[in-house]
C-alpha cells in the first residue's frame, strides 16, 4: 500500500513570527500521526528557520522552485545544491503560478525537475489544466503534454520515483475544488500514462491540490489513486493544515 503525503505550499506568505507558530504545531502534532508524512514548502528566506524548527521532527520540508542551473553566474537563482544545504527533501517544480505568472514552459520545468533529481531532492511536479482547457475537453491532452516533457528528459521511472501533484488551475486558490471523482479520473490517467512508459507507477505518489480544506480532505483522500494533498491557502492555518494531515492517516 502506498504511503500518504500531505505537503503545505506556503507560496509567498509568512513572517518569522507566524512561521514559528505553524512549524511548532506541525512538529508536535505530526509525531502523533500514523501512515502519513507531512511536509512544508516555504519561501527561500525561511528555509534556515524551518530547518532549525523542524530538525529532529518527522516533518519534512522543501522549497517552491529551483534553478535549472547549478552554482555560478545566475543572478537571483537558487541552485538545487543550496536547498540540500538547508536540509530540504522536496522542491515543487512547475506550479501553475510559475507556469502562468513567470512564463515557465514545459521544457523549463523538465530541466528544473532534472536539476532537483541530480541534487537528490524529491521534485513535486505539478500538472493540471486551466478552466478553459477542462471545458474544451482537453484535460488529458494537457496533462499528458506536461508529463511527457519531463518523461522525455528524465525517463518515466524518475517521474514514478518522484511526486506528481495534479492541480487543476481552476481549483487553485478559488475555493472550488475538483470533485473526488474528477480528481480520481485525472490521477488514474496520470498513473497509467507513467506506467505505460516505465515501471514503478503503481508505487508513485500522486497528490491532489486545489482548494483542499479540512472539510473536503477525507472525501478526496478516500479515492484509490489520491495519495495525499498539496495544500496552499489552508496550509497557512495550523488548525486546518493539521486536520488535513489527520484526514490522510491510514
Ligand atoms: C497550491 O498552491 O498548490 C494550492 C493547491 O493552493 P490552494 O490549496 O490554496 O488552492
Amino acid at each position: 500500500m502506498r504511503g500518504r503525503l500531505v505537503v503545505g505550499n506556503w507560496k509567498s506568505n509568512g513572517s518569522l513570527a507566524s512561521n514559528q507558530v505553524l512549524l511548532e504545531r506541525a512538529k508536535q502534532e505530526a509525531a502523533q500521526l500514523t501512515g502519513v508524512s507531512c511536509g512544508v514548502c516555504v519561501p527561500y528566506p525561511y528555509l534556515a528557520q524551518t530547518q532549525q524548527a523542524l530538525a529532529g521532527s518527522v516533518v519534512l520540508w522543501g522549497a517552491q522552485d529551483v534553478s535549472q542551473y547549478g552554482a555560478g553566474a545566475y543572478t537571483g537563482a537558487v541552485a538545487a545544491a543550496m536547498l540540500l544545504d538547508f536540509g530540504c527533501r522536496y522542491v515543487i517544480v512547475g506550479h501553475s503560478e510559475r507556469r502562468t505568472l513567470f512564463g515557465e514552459s514545459d521544457a523549463l520545468v523538465a530541466t528544473k525537475f532534472e536539476a532537483a533529481l541530480q541534487a537528490k531532492l524529491t521534485p513535486i511536479l505539478c500538472v493540471g489544466e486551466s478552466l478553459q482547457e477542462r471545458e474544451s475537453g482537453v484535460t488529458e491532452n494537457v496533462v499528458a503534454r506536461q508529463l511527457t516533457a519531463v518523461i522525455e528528459r528524465t525517463g518515466a521511472d524518475a517521474v514514478a520515483g518522484a511526486v506528481v501533484a495534479y492541480e487543476p488551475v481552476w481549483a487553485i486558490g478559488t475555493g472550488r475544488n475538483a470533485t473526488p471523482e474528477q480528481a480520481q479520473a485525472a490521477h488514474a490517467f496520470i498513473r497509467s500514462s507513467v506506467a505505460a512508459r516505465g515501471t514503478g507507477a503503481s508505487g508513485m505518489t500522486i497528490l491532489y491540490g486545489g482548494s483542499v480544506k479540512a472539510a473536503n480532505a477525507a472525501a478526496l483522500f478516500a479515492m484509490p489513486d489520491i495519495d495525499g494533498g498539496l495544500i496552499g491557502g489552508a496550509s497557512l492555518l495550523a488548525d486546518e493544515f493539521m486536520a488535513i494531515c489527520r484526514a490522510a492517516q491510514r
